[in-house]
């Protein structure tokens, strides 16, 4: 921690001359003054002390904590570190004051359980704070899961992003293209290229050496036909912000087999449907933490069904749709590849 208690005043660590004398905000406990030469100077607790307050603060924890604190006040920002807030126990890493209201800060450098982060952000709601999650260099490093960007996806700027604060330069950094079709990278691709891509990869999935993923993966599915083979409509060539824990085109193909195993002229009202499809997604929703994902949730499944309506699929008719006809299997992966590659798309699947 870069700030302890010292008769009654808070004291910041590179402003601590004393060596003694400083007791830690949160349990009162006597803290040790530590700095060095290589070290940013810190408070630390005595060895055995149960506080949580400073526990396992990495070097560049502390740095970026000191640069958060002199980027906000050049901004002109009121802020401070380490604010105690004894009504739930919690210290923000720093509580800024934007525009009449307090926010909270967080750098994080270490793990942290989607559980634990719903319980911090739960008491920061509770006192009225906003919040913002900056991600430490250990979550730069490592290729991001879609469970951990969904648990730190933030508003950002009306769109849904990932916040990294780089300590090497001392640097704010947005992300927000996380979003993907399944089975690509990056984004940009003609729908018929992710097409391509995709069916190429259920083929290897299927039949390749897939490993251990690809055999749960494909354990869901309850047909044994060639995925590789299944009806354009499954494809999600438009990207989307992680937000399942398989990919889209998984899901797209369970819904497409249970839409086969119903009668022609089956009727939704448009919030049965909304349920219909919803029940299809249910227990692969990953978990969000910093943002309601309704609206995400909303475009995931308005997507499809848009896609569904446009190969007549589903028909709109008053107060909700009608199945119109069954989606299409493929009678081989051949003949898929052989239409996209003759550019048959433009009548069958309605893509550019
Ligand atoms: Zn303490």
């Amino acid at each position: 921690m870069l700030v302890a208690m010292k008769a009654g005043q808070l004291v910041l660590a590179d402003n601590a001359h004393d060596k003694t004398g400083y007791s830690c905000p949160g349990c009162h406990e006597p803290v040790v003054l530590r700095r060095g030469r290589h070290k940013i100077a810190h408070f630390a607790h005595r060895p055995g002390s149960q506080c949580q307050l400073g526990e396992g603060e990495t070097a560049e924890h502390l740095l970026g904590k000191r640069q958060l604190l002199q980027w906000y006040r050049q901004r002109g920002d009121r802020v401070e570190l380490e604010v105690y807030l004894s009504q739930i126990a919690q210290r923000p890493d720093l509580l800024l004051i934007e525009r009449g209201h307090r926010v909270a800060i967080e750098f994080q450098c270490s793990p942290l359980s989607l559980k634990r982060l719903r319980e911090r952000n739960a008491g920061y709601r509770q006192c009225g704070i906003g919040f913002h999650w900056l991600l430490g260099a250990p979550y730069q490093r490592r290729h991001l899961q879609g469970p951990k960007i969904a648990q730190f996806t933030q508003e950002v700027a009306g769109q849904p992003g990932l916040l990294f604060w780089d300590t090497r330069v001392g640097r704010l950094v947005v992300r927000r293209d996380l979003v993907r079709c399944s089975f690509t990278h990056g984004t940009g691709m003609r729908p018929v290229s992710v097409v391509k891509v995709q069916t190429r990869h259920l083929d290897s999935l299927q039949y390749g050496r897939g490993g251990i993923a690809a055999r749960q993966l494909l354990a869901k599915l309850p047909s044994r036909r060639p995925l590789a083979a299944c009806p354009l409509v499954c494809h999600d060539t438009v990207p989307t912000w992680p937000l399942l824990d398989e990919p889209v085109i998984i899901w797209r193909i369970r819904v497409v087999m249970a839409l086969t195993r119903l009668p022609i002229f089956y009727f939704w009202s448009q919030a049965r449907w909304q349920g219909w499809l919803m029940a299809t997604v249910a227990g692969h929703w990953l978990g969000f933490a910093c943002l309601d994902p309704h609206e995400l949730r909303s475009g995931l499944l308005g997507n499809f069904t848009r896609d569904l309506l446009r190969e007549q699929i589903l028909i709109a008719c008053p107060g909700g749709y009608v199945l119109f006809r069954h989606p299409h299997w493929f009678a081989s992966v051949a003949e898929k590849l052989n239409l996209l590659v003759r550019g048959g798309l433009l009548s069958v699947g309605g893509l550019e």
